[in-house]
């Protein structure tokens, strides 16, 4: 280790063209660190910026001994750039950040009694969100649907501002997966939580890059790669179709057997009908067969560890 300060908390930022405001977010970090009785490493991954950002935050690394920088060759998104960063923390414990000031770095500290207090994972939670009304409705959507199908808790309103402990980064490092999101990922490993609860800041410069089309590519992006249901979804709707459609059929050939006691008066047409509808109904199965491998695959190549284990007392 050529490490000068071995720290005890990392502290890990995704840049993408945070130029304009990176300074003043810098400072405001630098000076809640400096007075949190603790030794730090400032992580700062620059996810391919095309402004000066990269520039700007190697200056911070040359200027000061406690900054790290890691410079993505092009922008792989907040979530790969997150999860370089916790690769190459060397702290005790990791507390992700955001760049854009929005995190406020005064609630840092809380994080850290939390952590020293014995909590593994500590989830910022935010109160009086401003956010637009699409952006809130599609969240809670979003957390609606994948606490149900995840089988996992995930909160609604907690962020990526969130401390783990070094156990979790252990656990955190082992997982391949290329569609990721953190804050899911860390959600899946389970351990206890303790929350902070913080109010969200305004961007300190520019605009957030997160369009709505990118949060929704993000939310299904994750669903998918969480959830297998979907392909359940269509299983099941075969497996209703199928008989309904083979029911009604055998009835009109029966009823038709028996010279019409029903007087259905069935015409050609809804034979047809009945007999599209069993095939569609075949179809669904078998595609539905289908997606229940498929399914298995993918939690196959996922490759997630089997089983996280938080405490172990097996001498004996
Ligand atoms: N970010 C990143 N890569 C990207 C987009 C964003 O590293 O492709 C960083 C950005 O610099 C900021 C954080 O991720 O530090 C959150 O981004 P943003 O504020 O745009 O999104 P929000 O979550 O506020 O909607
Ligand atoms: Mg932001």
């Amino acid at each position: 280790m050529s490490s000068r300060i071995q720290p005890v908390l990392s502290v890990v930022i995704p840049v993408y063209n945070e130029a304009a405001g990176i300074e003043k977010f810098h400072a405001s970090l630098i000076a809640v660190l400096k007075d949190a009785p603790l030794t730090y490493e400032v992580l700062y991954i620059d996810d391919g910026s095309l402004d000066a950002s990269a520039k700007v935050i190697t200056g911070f690394h040359e200027a000061d001994p406690h900054v790290r920088v890691l410079k993505l060759t092009r922008n792989f998104g907040k979530e790969i750039a997150t999860t370089a960063g916790i690769h190459a923390a060397r702290g005790d414990a990791i507390l992700m950040l955001d760049a854009d000031g929005q995190h406020p770095v005064e609630a840092i500290p809380r994080f850290v009694a939390k952590w020293q207090q014995g909590a593994k994972v500590v989830v910022g939670k935010r109160i009086g969100r401003q956010a637009p009304m699409l952006k809130r409705f599609g969240s809670k959507l979003f957390y609606g649907l994948f606490s149900r199908s995840m089988g996992v808790r995930v909160d609604p309103d907690t962020s990526d501002f969130r401390l783990i402990d070094k156990s979790l980064q252990l656990e955190f490092n082992r997982m391949t997966e290329r569609n990721r999101m953190t804050r899911a990922l860390i959600d899946w490993l389970g351990y206890d939580r303790e929350y902070v609860t913080y109010r969200e800041n305004d961007r300190l410069a520019g605009a957030a890059t997160y369009s709505i089309r990118k949060l929704s590519k993000l939310a299904i992006d994750s669903a998918i790669s969480l959830s297998t249901s979907p392909l359940y979804l269509v299983a099941y709707i075969g497996a209703v179709v199928l008989p309904v459609s083979t029911f009604l059929g055998l009835g009109m050939i029966i009823n038709y057997a028996l010279s019409d006691p029903l007087h259905l008066h069935a015409t050609g047409g809804a034979y047809v009908m009945v007999l599209v509808l069993f095939l569609v109904g075949i179809l669904l199965v078998s595609q539905g067969i289908i997606g229940l491998y498929l399914s298995h695959i993918h939690t196959e190549t996922q490759n997630r560890p089997l089983y996280v284990v938080d405490e172990a007392n097996t001498k004996g």
